[in-house]
């Protein structure tokens, strides 16, 4: 029989590495070992395809190539220029986006060079006119002093954390919370959904500079359309952060005011969640912002990684495979089924169910424990989670009181809606049978007979839809 390429290349690459550091192949084998023995309901993860993975690991990682393409900064790029356009010309095709910058190394870079390019474009680009001069190298001390009291001084309203917004929307101890004055929306109390009328008047008071949308964990699809109206109303610039759900938008399950690429003049994304990329982020944005999101370096990045560019580009490119619509639709049909799993179940979910590709499951509410408890209890019983806050959370973000659950990777191995309902079942019957230790917010027990069982639930899910089939390293 013939050996798969991909598992003659994964082999030969940990051989190779395995002659400098044995210990680091040996890892990567472990790690693959245990992603393929446990259940990844993580909906911020994901498993690339061997082809994103390989394109990572060669010399492209070794050239420096700061600035864009046909415009860097060190001699000898035109391969990279040749990568970043391939990638840049993939995301817009893919996303019907007037420009892309693929340069970002993670989510948080692209939100920051989001952030910086309206700060550049709407604060310090009119400053230099008024000042008449080209660059602020030529500001004089007593005016750039000026500017960047001015730069610092601007507001920022995004979703808050416990709502489902992530910390670079604006969280305290991210820098997000510290350069902007900062504001955040929540949820309604009593449903857990975006209240735009709120959001609107929150906005009429506050007059952010940048509005952001988009979220870590809200179950449901916001109204893009509606935030632009509010943006637009109050004069801030709309940067919708897609991370999660890029791949919902590039199979077309989002559409219409639910796409916010026609929406926003900003949207960023990472690569590695629903897109099923390598691990990076992306800015994509209309002409009037190209300019200054292209300015990513240096205003807050350095040299690209142009591996990982190289890998974005072939995430993209199977993105645009008619096979992807098809991936896309069905994690959503699999978030719907888990959900409908866990509520039939007697399980509280925040805003009771999902529109999207995530589940969060309120394990205070349905089970007396926390976050933090059922995370444990859950990987022990084979299943990958995260712990997460809920609206007004009185655990907070640390022990948290819900666990997001996420189906982009299961879906990626074939999994589908039986499976999700047999997941369900294996999820409540674990955490039925743990309790917390006393008044801790950490401990607990969980029944070991009941664990192995669910361990073996899993394992047998696992074994009908193998993780890179035919590659043993
Ligand atoms: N934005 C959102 C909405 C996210 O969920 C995340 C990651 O969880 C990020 C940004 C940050 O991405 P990264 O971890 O790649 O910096």
């Amino acid at each position: 029989m013939a050996v798969p390429a991909e598992q003659v290349a994964f082999r030969s690459a940990l051989d190779v590495v395995a002659e400098v550091e044995p210990r680091i192949a040996e890892a990567i084998r472990a790690e693959l070992a245990s992603q393929r023995a446990q259940l990844k309901l993580i909906a911020s993860e994901n498993y690339a395809s061997p082809a994103v993975l390989l394109a990572m690991g060669n010399w492209l990682s070794d050239k420096y190539a700061e600035g864009t393409p046909g415009r860097r900064m060190y001699a000898g790029c035109e391969h990279v220029d040749d990568v970043e356009r391939i990638a840049a010309g993939h995301a817009t095709a893919l996303f019907g986006a007037e420009h892309a910058y693929v340069q970002p190394h993670s989510g948080i870079d692209a939100n920051l060079v989001a952030f910086w390019a309206i700060l550049a474009r709407r604060v310090e680009r009119p400053f230099l006119d008024a000042a008449g001069v080209g660059h602020v190298n030529d500001l004089p001390p007593a005016q750039w002093d000026d500017l960047r009291r001015r730069l610092g001084d601007q507001r920022m309203l995004g979703m808050s954390l416990d709502a489902g917004g992530h910390l670079t929307h604006g969280f305290r101890p991210n820098i997000s919370g510290k350069m902007f004055d900062q504001s955040s929306y929540g949820v309604d109390p009593e449903t857990g959904l975006i209240d735009y009328d709120a959001v609107a008047a929150h906005a009429r008071r506050f007059r952010p500079l940048v509005l952001v949308g988009g979220y870590s964990a809200y179950p449901r699809n916001p109204n893009f359309r509606v935030l632009r109206e509010v943006a637009d109303e109050v004069g801030a610039t709309l940067l919708v952060d897609m991370a999660h759900f890029a791949g919902l938008v590039a199979g077309r399950v989002l559409t219409g005011d639910l796409d916010p690429v026609p929406h926003a003049e900003i949207v960023t994304t990472t690569t590695h969640k629903s897109l099923r990329g390598p691990r990076g982020g992306m800015v994509l944005c209309t002409g009037d912002y190209a300019e200054y999101v292209d300015r990513g370096c240096p205003m807050v990045l350095g040299g690209p990684l142009p591996h990982v560019m190289a890998a974005k580009a072939v995430a993209l490119a199977e993105a645009r495979r008619p096979g992807f619509a098809g991936y896309a639709r069905e994690i959503v049909v699999n978030a719907r089924a888990l959900a409908d799993g866990l509520l039939r179940r007697g399980a509280r979910l925040v805003t009771g169910g999902t529109d999207n590709h995530l589940v969060v499951l309120d394990v205070a509410a349905g089970f007396g424990l926390t976050g933090r408890q059922a995370e444990a209890a859950l990987l022990e019983a084979g299943v990958v989670t995260n712990r997460n806050a809920v609206p007004a959370d009185p655990n907070g973000a640390w022990y948290a009181s819900g666990i997001r659950l996420g189906t982009p990777a299961l879906t990626t191995l074939g999994c589908g809606e039986a499976d999700m309902d047999e997941i369900a079942d294996v999820i409540t019957t674990a955490l039925r049978a743990t309790t917390p230790a006393g008044t801790s917010r950490a401990r607990y027990t969980l029944d070991e007979t009941v664990a192995a069982g669910c361990r073996g639930r899993c394992a047998e899910l696992l074994a009908g839809h193998p993780l890179y089939p035919g590659v043993e390293v």
